[in-house]
């Protein structure tokens, strides 16, 4: 066949047409409406964050190709989180690796640790770039799905036990979790790693959330969990920490071995990027703990806000322990089909939300599940919230 008759889109991403976050923002331009879309905030982190960058570049730091595995400043603030969070403690040399967001770390680490026709275990719903970045490393997705339980998307151990096959290769983990707001548990958590050393699986584990965790849930990292360390590749991202998604830093911290597998599939995706960024988020890192604490607090204002408007307008609500997401249930207001709710919810409330089943290989699993980002001004979540009362 010539190119013209062919596809153009190969056939490991013909079915990640575009989006569904490109289809709902024109919708919100063209209506008018409030964007709880997608999820970036609608102010900017720190200045004294933004005014680190201004400096970097004004001082010629970064504006050149920086080092492959990251600026020293940023792999050495980073090693410096982990051991003063979680008391986890990696040689910023060896076991540190910065990347173009998350979103690259994921890409490379599946590019790098996957060989065709390996098998990776993720939660559904899942994070959006999960699958595309499976299929273009030619692995096979198996999903376990969350299910709703006494008020909180739920992963079930023995589904997930059951899941793992003699081709699994790696488990692709996602706490604090988008689009549910579950925070895993430490027995969850347990039992994912002992199911991982059992096994003798990789693990692979976005943890972007880390800093937004609410009420009396708690972050643990699977790294600091009981033969993980060595096994595990953890993800984090200033992105969601430092509310500066637009400069894409994120980072990888795992042992020298996985670390290096990584690297060798990240030189070729970016080689290097976000230069002078690199030294504003070294600095970030090394913000106070009362910077953390008053960041979740906001969110947690926020989250609080949102919730009751959506309660109060009749969605039954999922209150997330984490994340900037709340997933709600539509039955309640009599629908059932997500899509077809989130398509007329611009012209019946000038709101724009997410269907879940997007996020979904069982569609039907995910079909009365809609997802709303509390990350925007208080008096955008005000608006909205009047507006979706209105329903
Ligand atoms: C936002 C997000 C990412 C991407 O982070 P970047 O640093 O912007 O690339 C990855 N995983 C999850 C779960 C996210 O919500």
């Amino acid at each position: 066949m010539t190119s013209t008759t062919r596809p153009l889109l190969n056939r490991r991403l013909a079915e990640f047409g575009t989006t569904i976050f490109a289809e709902m923002s024109a919708l919100a331009l063209s209506t008018g409406s409030i964007n709880l879309g997608q999820g970036f905030p609608d102010t900017d982190g720190p200045e004294e964050v933004r005014e680190a960058a201004v400096r970097a570049l004004r001082d010629g730091r970064g504006n050149q190709y920086p080092p492959g595995p990251g600026v020293p400043e940023l792999r050495t603030a980073i090693a410096a989180h982990q051991q003063r969070r979680y008391g986890l403690s990696y040689d910023p040399d060896t076991e540190v690796l910065v990347t173009a967001g998350a979103t690259e770390a994921i890409a490379a680490a599946l590019l790098a640790l996957l060989e065709p026709g390996d098998e990776v275990i993720a939660f559904e719903p899942y994070y959006d770039s999960y699958a595309a970045c499976i299929a273009m490393a030619g692995g096979t997705r198996v999903p376990v799905t969350l299910r709703p339980h006494e008020g909180r998307f739920r992963l079930d151990l023995d589904e997930l036990r059951a899941a793992v096959t003699d081709r699994t290769r790696l488990l692709l983990i996602n706490t604090p979790h988008n689009p549910t707001g579950t925070v895993l548990t430490r027995a969850e958590l347990t039992a994912i790693a002992e199911l991982a050393v059992e096994r003798d699986l990789l693990v692979v584990t976005d943890e972007v959330y880390e800093h937004l965790v609410f009420d009396d849930a708690e972050h643990l990292p699977l790294a600091t969990f009981p033969g993980m360390r060595e096994r595990t590749v953890t993800i984090g991202s200033a992105g969601k920490s430092f509310s500066f998604t637009g400069w894409k830093v994120g980072w990888v911290t795992s042992a020298p071995g996985l670390v290096t597998a990584v690297r060798s599939a990240k030189q070729f995706l970016t080689y290097v990027s976000s230069g002078p960024f690199q030294y504003a988020v070294a600095e970030a890192l090394a913000l106070p703990d009362s910077y953390f604490t008053a960041f979740r607090e906001d969110m947690l204002a926020k989250r609080d806000l949102l919730a009751t408007g959506l309660t109060e307008a009749g969605f039954e609500v999922f209150r997330p322990a984490g994340t900037y997401f709340i997933t709600t249930d539509i039955r309640p207001l009599g629908e059932t089909d997500g899509f077809a709710f989130c398509r007329a919810l611009p012209e019946r409330a000038g709101v724009v939300a997410i269907p879940n089943a997007v996020f979904y290989d069982h569609r039907e699993a995910g079909a009365p599940f809609v997802r709303f980002a509390f990350c925007k001004r208080t008096e955008v979540l005000e608006e909205a919230a009047k507006r979706l009362r209105a329903l």
